[in-house]
């Protein structure tokens, strides 16, 4: 076991005290090594419960917002889910060792490329492309999940209209300060949401957002 393992560990434990409990969202956190997302000045600060700089004004999310969210969408192997703002991967590296099948988008082709080259390295069932992520991904759609892991104004249409028949959508919404996390379920036509406050994001921009 290396000082890593142990770190990752202890950051599972602690999401467990902080109210995660879905054991697949936990046994993948327990999995995919946070530290290998993170440029080499903060790979000591990996395991923290905290977002970190990745470069380009944006951030690895905090765990604690990773595992509520992967919580949120409640996946089952097999599931298409649909990411917006892939960054450094983690969130869709998270969800593919969850067992699905993973698209995910990016507006900076910097990020892009890093996070592409970690999927490969780590034979990851993940899909990513270059784009506005609030137009979503028409090519593979209805998704089964689908996740914004930037903070937006508003729902963007074409997500809610790229969601399956009993499908989820979780997504940060507010000003650019503080946002409450939506999650959506579309059931029979209709949109059923819940709502969690108090979490902070960067911006979610483009053509549907800001
Ligand atoms: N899921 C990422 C979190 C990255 S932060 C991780 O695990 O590391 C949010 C990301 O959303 C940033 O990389 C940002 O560039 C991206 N983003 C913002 N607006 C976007 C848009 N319209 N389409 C795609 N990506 C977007």
């Amino acid at each position: 076991m290396t000082r890593f393992d142990i770190e990752r560990q202890e950051l599972v434990e602690l999401l467990r005290t902080r109210g995660i409990s879905d054991e697949n969202v936990l046994g993948a956190i327990g999995k995919i090594e946070r530290h290998k997302f993170v440029g080499p000045l903060f790979v000591a600060k990996a395991y923290e419960d905290t977002a970190l700089p990745i470069g380009f004004d944006q951030t690895i999310s905090q765990p604690y917002t990773v595992a509520f969210m992967s919580q949120a969408l409640c996946v089952k192997r097999g599931d298409k889910i649909l990411e917006i703002g892939t960054g450094s991967g983690y969130q869709a590296a998270v969800l593919a060792a969850m067992g699905c099948r993973v698209y995910t988008v990016e507006r900076h082709l910097g990020l892009l490329d890093t996070a592409r080259k970690m999927f490969d390295q780590l034979h990851l069932n993940v899909l990513a492309k270059a784009g506005d992520g609030t137009l979503g991904w028409i090519d593979y759609a209805p998704y089964d999940g689908i996740i914004v892991t930037a903070g937006s104004p508003t729902i963007p249409e074409p997500l809610k209209a790229q969601m399956a028949e009993g499908g989820r959508l979780v997504i940060p919404v507010g000003d650019k300060q503080e946002q409450t996390i939506m999650i959506l379920t579309r059931t029979g036509g209709e949109y059923i949401l819940q709502k969690e406050t108090g979490f902070k994001f960067v911006p979610l921009i483009g053509k549907n957002a800001w």
